[in-house]
Parts: structure tokens; sequence; C-alpha cells
């Protein structure tokens, strides 16, 4: 079956130019693929990673560091394109500090350490043909750079992309480059004795390599490394880093049992269902930070011995053909990292370093704090940190995400980091000069950030509260931004176009065919060459007729000059004719001749292919909330499914002795739960889905058994009621020592609120709100908090709603430090003006008038009465009648 893939493969490369020791290679890989290999490393076969020597612990002296770089040689791996940050060409030209641009700090760090330890290391790029120019112009002001019987770079090799099922080279004519791959970093060996460059180093006294990514600033030359490397006479070194909670994607080293050898296993290579052992940070508990050093004798030997072949194992990567399309076909691509050579060589060793020679910038985010104040470049070139605290946590919205919107949105440069904890952008405001982050910073619906600005104010204020004591009241916009704060949008996930209504979706769509996607007619009427129609319009022209086409037709005829064909609006317009003449500007004959009484240009009623959407184009931009609009645009172009933001399910549960489902029969003392259908129908009208589940008594055990059930099913959880100071408020008894927060908001309605996480038996966190349990207090709070909250899920704005000014015709009292959100009437006076009459019962359990009121009504913290007459902001919940 395959035979003939790996034949079609290697014409294909070898048309390119590509040498025989890669086609070598790659048919080495196709055969383990073909051989089933699915490159995974099971948790059975491997032990964690175990005590490795620490880079701190290390202790060198400078003859023996200056003896190692004297025979060291850098090599930066340079292909990337900077793809991920809407970059299109090599992601080194970037500037990423101070006006430099990755290559610039790496050469200068180069330089740095020749001059320092008076060596002559030599800096050598991999690029990909499409970075080489480029990268070269930068450097080429670096006179000194280039080292005598050396190339400054050499070329990754390439692949073809192959089908999944028969494993032959895929075909994409809309962009043919798209049909090749670089093979994985582990193709630096292959290409490093291809390119005749590991030759030339041996021949110069290099011995050692030491490879890493051009876009990890922190992966520097470490004279001590080398020179620990060196002494103890290893063959092949990874550089390892701790991990933390937020590490648990990257590849980890283990121990393969079966002969001892350290093996590097990434998230290709995990074994289905194993992702819990490989995100276990205290099982494995270092990274790789794909920093390796190389003997390059070893290297060589290898090499010779292997005739070209390292014998690396494969990756192997399910993408689709184009990565901007998920709806493009799907292909394999076969790759190898670079780490892995681990294994390959007996003796080689991991070393831990510190989190400072791990500083990739794969994002925007990460491109913000290197760029920040939190780092500077000391005058060796090295990033060292500025900040005291760890490194701020950035999360920039979707507008930020490419390189462009983000320089568009920080044009005096970035804000200072230095004091900051963690930066969340929502919305897509324009950064003034000289802001200042402190702490943590939420930003959530700003048109711009005024110049000066600090940025990040402490969540909790320390007020009176309305009973006289003092205590800890949190306003409410701090406990909101404290409560989004925790909050991420919900994975994504190709969603039928039906149940997409009212999703964001999560990644551009273009358009895999042209719309039309024929020339056809706009009208009933006749296909004709324009031409054929001269002198119409002194006296009718006959034409022959020739044929019919109604809309779904495939025409096999042509329409020549003299001619015409019967046409329907939408039909393909047949081969020869140029434009259509409508049906009432002829005598409508159906057979033998029609008479034309007007003249056409060329065109006419003709919606030529591609005139409404291009192939290629995009459609659907990322961020767009799913409309119907939406979803006629998606199924016109073909698309059944849309990946968006999953719809959040929330799980409503009231608690309280009392309550009785709403149809059946009450009891001395009870009433029926109104809150739980409530809830639901806000949840569901803010887009999310919602379930009620059976109210709970009061009793802390049973409480807690039912949320154990419902977490399961939750991606967040809203209970109503018992949260106050009563005997049993049992939400609060048994939550406080669970994680979640029980806080005072300066609020009326709505004082007791409580937040936090829950954790699910898969390991999710899943948000739960405790809202108080009088009707009108539960409806306020969802209003307030939980909706916003909702749509942050949603990836949705969680802005409030929009404000207006209304008259207020009777006059309220409020309590000093709360913000009041009272409810009433609001409607248009004949000027034209709002006019807002509150409802007589303004108590919290006033369901009817609750429901008779169509608007809140809002009385600022610091204003305790408002007349009749005074103007107030009111949030208008349905219609103003
Ligand atoms: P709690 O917050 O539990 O102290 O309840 C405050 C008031 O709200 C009490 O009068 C409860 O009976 C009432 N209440 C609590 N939960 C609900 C509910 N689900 N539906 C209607 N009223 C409720
Ligand atoms: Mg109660």
């Amino acid at each position: 079956m395959s035979e003939q893939g790996l034949r079609a493969s290697v014409e294909l490369m070898e048309r390119r130019g590509l040498g025989p020791e890669a086609i070598k290679v790659f048919e080495y890989y196709y055969e383990q693929l073909e051989g089933g290999a699915q490159g995974t490393i099971p948790e059975a076969s491997i032990e964690p990673l175990g005590a490795v020597t620490e880079l701190l612990q290390v202790s060198v002296t400078d003859e023996e560091a200056r003896h190692a770089l004297s025979q060291t040689a850098v090599i930066k791996l340079n292909g990337g394109l900077g793809t991920g940050m809407g970059m299109t060409g090599a992601k080194s030209a970037l500037e990423v500090k101070d006006g430099l641009t990755f290559l610039d700090i790496i050469a200068k760090q180069v330089l740095a350490l020749r001059e320092r330890w008076g060596v002559e290391l030599p800096l050598v790029l991999m690029n990909s043909f499409r970075t080489h120019d480029e990268s070269l112009r930068i450097l080429e002001k670096y006179e000194t750079l280039p080292v005598e019987g050396l190339p400054l770079d050499f070329l990754q090799s390439a692949e073809p992309k192959l089908r999944p099922g028969d494993l032959t080279p895929v075909e994409w004519p809309e962009d043919p480059e798209l049909e090749w791959c670089p093979p994985g970093h582990g193709d630096v060996y292959v290409s490093l004795v291809t390119s005749g460059v590991l030759d030339a180093l041996l021949a110069k006294g290099i011995r050692y390599a030491f490879l890493s990514n051009s876009d990890n600033l922190g992966a520097t030359c470490d004279p001590d490394v080398a020179a620990w490397m060196v002494g103890h006479g290893l063959p092949f070194v990874a550089e390892v880093c701790k991990r933390t909670k937020s590490d648990r994607k990257g590849g980890h080293l283990a121990v393969r049992k079966s002969d001892g050898r350290i093996v590097l296993r990434d998230t290709a290579t995990v074994a289905e269902g194993e992702e819990s052992y490989f995100r276990d940070i205290k099982r494995h508990s270092t990274f790789n930070a794909n920093n390796v050093w190389i003997d390059l004798t070893v290297l060589r030997e290898r090499m010779t011995a292997r005739e070209g072949v390292l014998g690396l194992p494969i990756i192997v990567n399910r993408k689709n053909v184009d990565p901007a399309d998920p709806t493009s076909p799907e292909v394999i691509q076969m790759e190898s990292a670079m780490g892995t050579a681990i294994e390959v060589f007996e003796g080689s060793e991991a070393i831990l370093v510190p989190r400072t020679r791990f500083r990739p910038v794969k994002t925007t985010n990460d491109l913000l704090v290197v760029r920040s104040d939190y780092f500077d470049l000391d005058d060796s070139y090295h990033i060292v940190q500025t900040g005291e605290g760890p490194e701020p946590y950035v999360d920039l919205d979707s507008a930020y995400r490419f390189v462009p919107g983000f320089e568009k949105r920080f044009p005096h440069g970035v804000p200072s980091m230095k004091e900051c904890t963690s930066l969340r952008v929502i919305g897509d405001p324009v950064f003034g000069r000289n802001v200042r982050c402190v702490g943590e910073v939420l930003i959530d619906g700003y048109r711009r950030v005024l110049d000066d600005a600090v940025l990040g104010e402490p969540a909790v204020a320390t007020q009176e509260t309305d009973e006289g004591r003092a205590g800890d009241v949190r306003s409410v916009d701090a406990h909101l931004r404290a409560i989004l704060s925790t909050l991420e949008p919900m994975p994504t996930e190709a969603t039928p176009l039906t149940e997409s209504l009212g999703l964001v979706v999560a990644r551009d769509v273009r358009a895999r065919v042209d719309l039309p996607p024929f020339d056809n007619s706009s009208m009933d009427g006749y296909a004709v060459q324009s031409a054929s129609l001269e002198g119409a319009d002194e006296g009718p022209v006959r034409l022959r007729i020739v044929g019919e086409v109604a809309a779904g037709d495939d025409p096999d005829f042509e329409v020549g000059p003299g001619e015409a064909a019967r046409i329907m609006t939408g039909a393909p317009l047949p081969a020869g004719a140029d434009a259509v003449v409508k049906v009432e500007d002829t005598d409508a004959a159906a057979s033998g001749e029609v008479e034309c009484r007007v003249v056409v240009p060329v065109g006419n009623f003709v919606r030529p292919v591609g005139d409404d959407v291009r192939s290629g184009a995009v459609i659907v931009a990322a961020g767009e909330v799913v409309g119907a609009r939406t979803i006629a645009l998606l199924a016109a172009c073909g698309y059944a499914e849309v990946e968006v933001h999953r719809r959040p399910r929330v799980v409503v549960m009231s608690t309280g002795s009392e309550l009785v489902e709403p149809g059946r029969p009450l009891r001395a003392g009870q009433i029926h739960d109104s809150n739980s259908s409530m809830l639901w129908a806000a949840a569901v009208s803010a887009g999310a889905s919602a379930e009620i589940r059976q109210a709970v008594g009061d009793s802390e055990d049973e409480l807690l058994e039912q949320l154990n059930v419902a977490v399961k099913d939750a991606d967040i959880v809203v209970t109503s009621g018992g949260v106050s100071m009563g005997a049993y408020d049992v939400v609060k008894s048994a939550l406080a020592s669970r994680g979640v927060e029980f806080v005072k908001v300066a609020m009326q309605p709505g004082k007791p609120q409580g937040y936090g996480m829950l954790e699910a038996p898969d390991g999710r966190r899943v948000p739960i709100f405790t809202l108080p349990g009088n009707p009108v207090s539960s409806f306020v709070s969802f209003e307030v908090f939980v909706r916003p909250a909702l749509r942050r899920l949603m990836r949705l704005t969680p802005e409030k709603r929009r404000m207006r000014p209304a008259t207020l015709i009777s006059g309220v009292t409020s309590f000093e430090g709360r913000r009041q959100f009272g409810r009433a009437v609001v409607s248009r006076s004949a000027e034209g003006t709002l006019v807002a009459v509150p409802v007589a019962g303004q108590g919290s359990h006033f369901v009817a008038d609750l429901s008779r009121a169509n608007a809140l009504f809002i009385v600022p913290e610091d204003v305790t009465e408002l007349v009749a007459g005074e103007v107030v902001d009111v949030l208008v919940l349905d219609r103003e009648d």
C-alpha cells in the first residue's frame, strides 16, 4: 500500500533538491511510521528522572570555563516563522527589547562572551529557507561575528506532509508550500552533517556545541555548564528547570526502565489516557528547557557508524494541512525532537538550571513581559530580572494576539511591570505613555488607558458597615474584579451550527470555496452574448434558443453569436454566454426564437464566481459572536460546524428546609422555591445552558453530597440561600473551610456573597457562587456578578449593561456606604426622556414587585437620599414601556 507513498515522497524530495542523507532519514522515519510506531512513551515504561546535578552547586574555575568555551560553538534553531504571533517572516527578526531583535541580542551575547573569555565561540544559525535572507541581513552589521572557515548558517531540511490513510504525500494546490514541513528540530543533527558544518567545526578544533531556540533569550552559552560537561567527559547534556503548576505542557525527561537511559517525553508522545501522569508535577518535577549540549566527536562517530541515521524516536503529529484552517484535510507530520537525542548516547546527563535560562517568547503575552522593565539587559546582554516578585502573569485579549495589533495598542511602549503580579486585559484599549501596573490588574471594557495611569488598586476597602461595626466590606467593583480575575474562557470545541448560536468563534474561519461557486444568473431570462444584441434598442433582435438551464443544472452546450439559452435565477451561465437579458425585456418565448428588446452590457445580471467570497478569505474572525447571519455564511461556505468557546453549563441549586418544588402542595411553614427557576432562566438568557437540581435542606452533609454530584456536570454552580447570619445558614458553614470566600459586599440588596472554586473529580476547578436567598437579592446578585462571569467564560466582554439616566418620580432613601439597586418601572415621558417609578415594595422578598419592575435604579454608595425630580442611573432589564 504505502510502497507507493514512500516512492512518491522520495521523488518529491529529490525534485526539491534535498540530499540523499535527508532522504535516507525520511525513509527511516517512514518505515517506523508504517510499522505502526505511534511514538508514545507509556508511563509504565519509565521512572521519574530523580535527582540531578544543580547548576548552582557546580563550581568551576575561570581556567576550566575558558578551556571549555574555547572548544564550543553556539547553534541557534532559527527556522521559526512566528505564525502563532501573526508574523510572516523570521520570528527572530522581531524587535524584542530596547529596539533590538532576538538576533541582535543573540549576536551581542556571543560577542560579549568572546570578549570576556578571549575565545572564538562561533555562532551558527539553523535557518529554514524562509528565514535565511532576513536573518543574515540582521547579522550583517556585526562585522566580527563570522568566524574563519565557517558559514553563519545552514539550512534545515523539509519533508512532505502525509495523508493519514495511505501515507502518500498530500496535495494542496491552494498553497503548495503547505505540502511541506520541517522534520522537527531533531533535524539539526542531520543538517549539521549534510551541510558540512559538523566537519568544519571539528576541523577548527571545536568539539562541543550548545544548541537552543533563538526565541529563548535566556539560553546563553553558559561557561559553567560547558565546563561541567567537559570536566565530566559527557557526550550529551540536557538542561531542565523546576516545573510549576503553569508548566504542565512542555516535555519532561525520565529514565527508561529497560536500559536505564534518559528519555524525553513530549506532549506528542504521551500515551492515550495518561495525560494526568504527564501533568503530575510532583512525579515529573522538572521540564526540558530545550537547551542541549553535545560532544560533536561523539555525534560524528555515531553518524558514521549508522550511515547518517541517528535513530531518534519519531513523533507522529496530526495536524491540518493548512494550520490556520481547522477544516482543511488532516495530515501526518513525522518529526523528531532535538532533546530526544539524549537517549541515543550512553552516559547522557541532565542538569537543573535556574528558570532564567528558559525565557521563550511564544506569545505576545510573553513579549510584553520581556519588553517591559520587569527585565533588563545587562552589560553582556543577558536578560536579568529587575522586579522583586515572581514573573507577572499576563493575559491579553485577542486584539493583541498578533504582533501588529499588539504594537498598535502600545504605541508608546509597554507598561511598567516591575511591581505587577498579573495583568489581564479584556477588550482592546490603546495604552498611553508611562503606564504603571501594580499588583493584580484587570482592565475590562476601557477604551483607552490614559498617560501616566497607575493601574491596580487594592481589592478590599475597609469601611463602616451599616450595622455601625467596623469590618471588611468589599466594594461591588472590587468583588466583581476579584471574581473575573479567576476565570478563563471555556475550552473551544467544533460545534454544529445549530448549537453555536450566541457563542464566540475561537479561530478565524477561512473559505474553502468561492461564492458564488460559478457564474450564474440573477434573473429569470436568457443567457446571451452581449454583442448579439447590438441594435436591439432600435428594433427587436431575434435570437435562436439553443437550450434551457434551471438552477442545479450543469449545461453541456454553448451559447454562440445570435443564440440564447433560457435561464432561471441561480442557474449556471452556459459556456459562451456573457450576459443575461431579463424575461421582461423579451417576448418570453420558450422555444424557437426569442425576441429581445434591449441592449445589455457584458456581465448584465450575472453573478460572477467569487464575487461574494474568495476561497482562502477569512469569512468569520476569531472573537465574533455567532448569530443567524454568521450561520448563513458558514453554511453557504459548506461548513456544518464552527470552532467556538463551549457553552458553559450552569447547575442551579437552592438551599432551605422550607422549600417545596412549584406544583407540589405546601405544608405549614413551607414556601415554593422560586429562585431555582428564576436563576435557571437568567442563566439561559445570558447564553449559558442551565439545569436545576433539587433543592437541599439546611444540612451541611446533604449540601456537600449534592454539590459533589453537581460539580461533575457543571462549569459553574450557583446556589441560593444559607449565607447570612442565621443559625441554619449552612452554605456558609459548610463551604467557608472549603475554598469559598464569604464577603460582605457594599450593596443593597445582596450584601452577603460567597465565591470560590470547587474541585471536580476530574481535577477541573468549578467556580461556585453562593447567592443570598431572598428572591430579589438573588436576582440582583445574578445580574451584578454571575452574568458578567458567564460572559467572561463565553469570551464575551463582561461589561455591565448600558446605564441610562432617568428622572425619579418619587423620592428614595438608601444606606450610607452601599450601592443600592432599587426596582423601578421605567418609561418614556412625552418629552422623550426616561422616567423611573420606584415600585412600592423595595423589600428583598417582594417577588411580585420584582416581576412588575423592568429596570434597576442605582443609588451610589455616597448618596443616602434622592428626592422626586432627581436623575438616577437605570439599568434597563427588558422593555421600557
Ligand atoms: P436565607 O438566605 O436562606 O436566609 O433565606 C432568606 C429568605 O429567602 C428566607 O425568607 C427564605 O425562605 C427565602 N428563600 C431562600 N431560598 C429561596 C428560594 N429558593 N425561593 C424562594 N425563597 C427563598
Ligand atoms: Mg435559608
